[in-house]
């Protein structure tokens, strides 16, 4: 019998209650023990007094122990307002020490700072501090809220399966060796899309999973190899249905985490705006700095480097980043930067107090140019102006990089979303060879369009943002064997291998398909924002680090030869030599 420690209330006053908890901190006062308990509801403190000192000699940090006592009123001028069981205290009559705890490797605490493989080498006492038990809490409501919102509307959650072949979502996939077929492997699905496809044609009408998907892709503070989804799919929906089922989610969630209410409809934009006024196809709406078009302002420009630019297929753009800490060094390392993101040089001007611009470039530029740029960026003294002369999509994506790494708010309080829609269908790499942007089942907007320019046809393919983060995609499907073909023609996939690989689609696709439409969210995103956190790593309870370790179970390892044996397995010298080498962590 056990009563939740913060639950514990002035109404308690008087009663002889038993709580279970961790000791979470302990201080000693003239003959008197403090000693804070910690469930999982909170924290109450308990005091032992003189007569009592004995029973909690022994007490070190996070045993877990189990206190019987009375409840009282704290001593006037001791309560504690920022607690909900601050006005309260719980005596000592029985003390049971459950389980004492080695030497901590860390302190329980919010406010110290801990090395992040100590965090995860030491994850359940990591998810003992408050955030990140806030954090796991915050999580499962989030997806209860998502679980109620779609049962309301008639959803249906299937699980599909997890030992697949191939889903491309472009990214690498993770294989699983069979035993039983030697030699043959599994992948783990990167998203369960053609299985909800499948479930389509089988007529289930209203799909929602809240899927684990795989995609062995580089670490950054937004992925994981393995991460979680909202994933979606309904018949006989065009775009706007799918696009209004995912807000009422959304709004549900937020509602849920943060209390508040978010208008709806979310803006709209459509791809190419996004890229024209924020350099991005992930715009954070938070702060204006959009991108302007210079190149009408140095259409007859004698300055070389803007006139070659013009002359050739390229654009002149800018930014009006407002004031910033100017010195040469900055300057530099922001050309730098923008030489990193691909750019050939970076225009930086100053706007000073006479309201003439100091910049390497200004002698080559005529009062004309200057007051065109001046004005096109709506500058004020102490404005800096940054520029980009390059083809399009470089020139407004550095500017979009640069804006988000000088005024971008670290904090979430303010909360921006939007949809992007009418994306590309395909992307054209360096070396020419066609992709696609989203997936390979995304229909096309005019089929005429992408028979004719696959390079300029635009998709039915949209993404969720919020705050400069792409919370997940989705798109109007191919529902005709046809037309699918005809994109993996695009796509330089020859028939066979598209009957190799998805003729049982194709052949799926053939009974019946009702036209349909989907999404998939990052729950593991969605979360991280709501809860303020920068790094998906802090509401995902057991993580990888960036290498893709984890150094808890120490996953990934090596396995027996027997093991590889029974999977027709042999590794190569190389990785022979690794595993009889150095430990690399
Ligand atoms: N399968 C897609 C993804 O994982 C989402 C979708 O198109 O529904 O991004």
């Amino acid at each position: 019998m056990r009563t939740p420690a913060g639950s514990l209330r002035a109404s308690d006053i008087g009663k002889t209650l038993t709580v279970s908890g961790w000791v979470q901190r302990r201080r000693d006062h003239g003959g008197i023990a403090f000693i804070d308990v910690r469930d999982a509801s909170g924290v109450i403190q308990v005091v032992a007094d003189p007569d009592e000192l004995e029973a909690v000699a022994d007490l070190k940090m996070e045993y877990c122990i189990s206190v019987t006592g009375a409840i009282r009123a704290r001593p006037e001028g001791t309560e504690n307002p920022d607690l909900p069981t601050g006005a309260v205290e719980m005596g000592v009559e029985d003390l049971v020490v459950l389980s004492p705890a080695d030497t901590l490797p860390f302190m329980i605490d919010d406010r110290v700072e801990i090395d992040e493989r100590a965090r995860l080498r030491y994850r359940y006492l990591d998810l003992r501090r408050p955030r990140m038990g806030a954090n796991l809490r915050a999580r499962s409501r989030a997806t209860a809220a998502i679980r109620r919102t779609l049962d309301e509307q008639g959803f249906l959650e299937v699980e599909t399966p997890t030992l697949i072949n191939s889903t491309p979502e472009g990214a690498r996939d993770m294989l699983v060796p069979s035993r039983l077929r030697e030699g043959e492997f599994y992948a783990l699905p990167q998203s369960p899309q053609l299985f909800k496809q499948l479930l389509m044609i089988a007529g289930v009408e209203r799909y929602f999973q809240i899927a684990r998907c795989y995609r062995d892709e580089d670490f950054r503070a937004d992925r994981q190899l393995e991460f979680t989804q909202l994933d979606l799919e309904g018949s006989f929906w065009d775009r706007d249905d799918v696009l209004d089922t995912i807000e009422s989610v959304l709004v549900a969630v937020v509602k849920e985490l943060r209390g508040i209410d978010v208008a709806r409809p979310f803006l709209r934009l459509t791809w190419q705006e996004s890229m024209e006024r924020f350099g991005t196809d992930k715009p954070d709406l938070r702060f204006g700095a959009e991108i302007v078009d210079l190149s009408g302002v140095f259409a007859g420009t004698g300055f070389g480097v803007f006139r070659d630019t013009l002359a050739g297929d390229g654009t002149v753009r800018g930014i009006n980043v407002g004031p910033q800490d100017w010195s040469r060094a900055r300057a530099d390392s922001l050309t730098e930067r923008a030489k990193e993101l691909g750019a050939k040089g970076l225009v930086w001007m100053v706007v000073e107090e006479d309201r003439s611009l100091r910049s390497p470039v200004a002698k080559f530029l005529d009062a004309n140019e200057i007051a065109g740029v001046r004005d096109g960026l709506a500058a004020n003294p102490g404005d800096v102006l940054l520029i980009t002369a390059d083809r399009w999509k470089r020139a407004v994506e550095v500017l979009g990089t640069l804006r988000n790494d000088l005024l971008r708010p670290s904090a979430h309080d303010e909360l921006a979303f939007l949809w992007v829609v009418d994306f590309p269908l395909f992307e054209e790499e360096e070396d020419g060879t066609i992709t696609f942007s989203h997936h390979p089942f995304t229909s096309p907007s005019s089929l005429e369009e992408m028979r004719n320019n696959p390079t300029g046809a635009i998709s039915k393919a949209y993404d969720a943002v919020l705050n400069g983060v792409e919370l997940g995609s989705g798109s109007v499907r191919i529902h005709d064997p046809d037309v699918q073909r005809q994109v993996f023609d695009i796509l330089g996939i020859d028939p066979e291998t598209a009957e190799r690989r998805f003729g049982w689609f194709l052949e799926a696709l053939r009974y019946g398909t009702p036209p349909h439409a989907g999404f998939a969210f990052g729950i593991d995103r969605l979360v991280m924002v709501l809860q303020g956190e920068t790094s998906i790593r802090e509401v995902i309870p057991f993580p990888k680090t960036q290498s893709g370790v984890d150094p808890m179970t120490g996953a990934p390892t090596w396995v027996e030869e027997t093991q590889l044996n029974e999977l027709g397995i042999a590794l190569t010298a190389e990785a022979l030599a690794r595993r009889e080498g150095p430990d690399e962590d």
